[in-house]
């Protein structure tokens, strides 16, 4: 049989394993199994740009032709039900059934939603894909009072943008701080503030107890300690989960995502994971994790591009993330899980400020807030391995694009 690779979702992820193995020399055919209807599309604009300018034509990933010039099929709202490792088949939902000699799981993950009475009044949304987002845009329209619940990154984008549409603001989050599982306490404390002086409303400390409606029609939440929010919009912000069920039915080691090696492969060979569905060693964390960004889902990719076409090497990228909201960009460089320091450099009262982590005198990551240009180094200094010392970061870019200037020879092949 010809070289035949079928890539399960046509996500961030999905999109990027077709193109990068075209690019990597790979003459066989490439299906794309979607099982949405749109072109495959840029997520982080759902919860930021999108519902302020619904009609924009640009979230597409690539445009149609790219698919065609490429002889890349996208096969679209095909849902892969099955496995088969021994036939080397999937099958899609309506029984028919494609070959591969290589399989690339690319499905990403889904909105978690909480088991809690009156959950699926209408109402009540989630926002993943662009349906979703149509979805909020057609509910925005009518409502007034929205309740965000989970102060994370997607709630409290969302919390800046329907803010700017003019609708009234609540976030309940259940931690004490906001976007408490991903950024500095300084930056948390920030984003609350300046959320808050842009007058959303945010609660920490806000375990939802029950969401109550009328007519089957979401209008209040109520809390655990008995307060009561009323609503007339709910959006659940409160995490993903990994679609894994596919790899896991089909015998492949699977946790908290699909287990994969340094080079994307799954227990079996032939079958590769990417993107937010995947759990790999992270390099700099010495642990197994899953990452949910664009820049993972990307890379990953490319990673199983090299592997499908026979020249792997060890994933080991620096982890990178975004997230606008408001007048803040908030960005992130490498993980801050063991870090136990942190040097501050700016400040907040002029909205631009960084949090250098440390673990030791290693450098773990970097948090910044409008500061581009440490975010920038900071993913250099990370993928090269320099420590600047504390008097380094407070000196300011100008003294760590020197460190970097020391190690040239290395930065050439960063
Ligand atoms: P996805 O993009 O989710 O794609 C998976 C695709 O597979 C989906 O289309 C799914 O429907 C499909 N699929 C699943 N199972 C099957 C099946 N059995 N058969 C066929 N198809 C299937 N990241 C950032 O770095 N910065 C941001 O600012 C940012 N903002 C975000 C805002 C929003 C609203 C969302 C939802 C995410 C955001 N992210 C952001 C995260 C980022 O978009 C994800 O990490 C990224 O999309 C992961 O890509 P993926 O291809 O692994 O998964």
């Amino acid at each position: 049989m010809r070289e035949q690779c079928v890539i399960v979702g046509a996500g961030h992820a999905g999109s990027q394993a077709a193109a990068s193995l075209r690019q990597e020399g790979y003459d066989g055919q490439i299906l794309l199994v979607s099982d949405e209807r749109d072109l495959p599309y840029h997520k982080p604009p759902l919860s930021k740009g999108f519902l302020k300018s619904p009609d924009s034509p640009a979230l597409v990933l690539r445009n149609a032709d790219f698919y065609r010039d490429n002889a890349i099929e996208i096969v679209y709202g095909a849902t892969v039900s099955e496995i088969d490792r021994q036939a080397k088949t999937v099958r899609l939902g309506d029984a028919k059934r494609l070959s591969y000699t290589q399989l690339v799981l690319a499905t990403g993950s889904r909105p978690r939603l909480p088991a809690l009475s009156g959950a699926t009044l209408e109402g009540i949304v989630s926002l993943r894909t662009l349906a979703d987002a149509r979805r909020l845009n057609e509910l925005l329209q009518g409502a007034s009072q929205a309740v965000i619940v989970g102060g994370g990154y997607i709630g409290m984008e969302l919390a800046h943008t329907l803010t700017a549409l003019g609708r009234k603001v609540t976030v309940l989050e259940a931690a004490p701080r906001v976007l408490a599982r991903s950024v500095a306490p300084e930056v948390s404390r920030h984003v609350h503030e300046r959320s808050v002086a842009a007058g959303i409303e945010i609660v920490t400390g806000a375990s939802v107890a029950v969401f109550e409606g009328v007519h089957g029609r979401v209008s209040q939440l109520r809390l655990e300690d008995g307060r009561v929010f009323a609503a007339d919009l709910v959006i659940l912000g409160i995490g993903a989960v990994p679609n894994v069920e596919l790899a896991a039915a089909a015998g492949l080691a699977a946790e908290n995502g699909a287990v994969v090696d340094d080079h994307m492969r799954t227990s079996d060979p032939a079958i590769l994971a990417v993107g937010d569905c995947a759990s790999f060693g992270h390099w700099q964390a010495g642990r197994r994790l899953r990452l949910e960004s664009v820049q993972n889902a990307t890379d990953q990719a490319k990673n199983a591009a090299r592997t499908i076409a026979g020249r792997p090497s060890p994933y080991r990228e620096v982890a990178w993330f975004w997230s606008d909201q408001g007048d803040m960009k908030l960005q992130t460089a490498g993980l801050a899980l063991n870090a136990d320091r942190r040097v501050i450099t700016g400040s907040p009262e002029t909205n631009a400020f960084a949090v250098y982590h440390f673990r030791r005198a290693e450098l773990v990551a970097v948090d910044s807030v409008n500061r581009p240009a440490d975010h920038m180094i900071a993913r250099k200094l990370l993928a090269i391995g320099i420590n600047p010392s504390e008097a380094d970061v407070l000196a300011g870019p100008q003294r760590l694009k020197e460190l970097l200037s020391q190690a040239p020879a290395v930065l050439e092949h960063s």
